[in-house]
């Protein structure tokens, strides 16, 4: 087995959730690498965000357990990159992005 040709790890989720949207408004979805709320502009997952999420994986905790777990990697490492002083707490991030779920 040549480990070189083994596939490499990829990033995360793509964060297109919650997919609910109202009109022409743009959703509760984060933009990256700052992670705040593209429709509120609160850091992300927002209020609304959260509650559309609940109803979105309504039965799939689990699904929605792993989803944010895959994000906060991503979060981690987009946060990190953008600010490697170390103002975000890991144990704020991982409150922010899996505690709540
Ligand atoms: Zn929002």
């Amino acid at each position: 087995m040549n480990l070189h040709q083994l596939p490499q790890p990829r990033l995360g989720p793509y964060p297109e959730h919650p997919q609910h949207r109202t009109g022409d408004r743009p959703p509760h979805t984060p933009l990256r690498p700052r992670w705040a709320c593209r429709a509120c502009g609160q850091p992300w997952p927002c209020g609304e965000a959260r509650l559309l999420l609940k109803t979105e994986f309504e039965g799939r905790k689990s699904s929605l357990l792993i989803y944010f777990s895959g994000l906060f990697y991503e979060a981690m490492h987009d946060l990190y990159y953008l600010n490697p002083g170390g103002q975000v707490e890991p144990h704020e991030l991982f409150d922010r992005f899996v505690s709540w779920a």
